[in-house]
């Protein structure tokens, strides 16, 4: 079975359909499939925005549709910036780089560093059928910037386990233990049971 990804952000895009291959799912982009639309992220979970993403896109090219919804949870801020991850510091923070400095700087005083990465995956089929799934990566927040690779916050989250930041991982690595990859592997194993393959 084929899948539209539902996704504009291209780095997200990229390491998504990065992962789909290597699990041997075939996926399209969404201009591939002759859709253009950007969905406002209305919901208040990332559950909520994904299935908007999704089924949004399922219907304009009624086909299977797989979205992504993902974010950064810090545990000293109570799970900010959240859903808002993408829009954080609003304004005044235009790009990655800000929103990490913004971060940086409301946890300047602050101790315990403790935070995750979220993904939560919605597959919505035009029969109706959705299957969703779930994903976490912990880590720590630094006081500095470490690696180029990647995106969004990646250069200020330490993994511990691999004493090194998402952005100084080499490709292969971080999607092999993002929580994008750790969702979509417990939605191929749902697609699986479920017969939708
Ligand atoms: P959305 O899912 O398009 O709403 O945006 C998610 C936002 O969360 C991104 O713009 C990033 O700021 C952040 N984010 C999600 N996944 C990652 C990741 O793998 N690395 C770094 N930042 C991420």
């Amino acid at each position: 079975m084929k899948f539209v990804l539902a996704s504009n952000n291209i780095k997200k895009l990229g390491e998504m359909r990065a992962i789909l291959s290597d699990m041997g799912m075939e996926v399209i982009s969404q201009s591939e499939a002759g859709v253009n639309v950007e969905v406002e992220e209305t919901g208040e979970s990332f559950e909520e925005n994904a299935l908007l993403k999704a089924e949004t896109v399922m219907r304009a090219a009624n086909m299977p549709a797989i979205a992504d919804d993902s974010g950064l949870s810090v545990d000293a801020l109570g799970g900010r910036p959240g859903v808002y991850s993408a829009r954080f510091g609003g304004d005044g923070c235009k790009s990655d780089h800000e929103r990490c400095e913004y971060l940086l700087r409301l946890m300047e005083n602050e101790v315990l560093r403790k935070a995750a990465f979220v993904s939560v995956i919605v597959c919505a089929f035009p029969d109706g059928r959705r299957i969703s799934a779930r994903g976490e990566c912990r880590g720590e927040i630094l006081r500095e910037f470490r690696g180029a690779g990647g995106f969004g916050y990646d250069p200020l989250f330490f993994v511990p386990e691999y004493g090194q930041t998402m952005a100084e991982m080499d490709a292969g690595l971080k999607n092999s233990i993002s929580h994008r990859a750790r969702a979509l592997r417990e939605l191929k194993i749902k697609l699986e049971k479920s017969d939708l393959k």
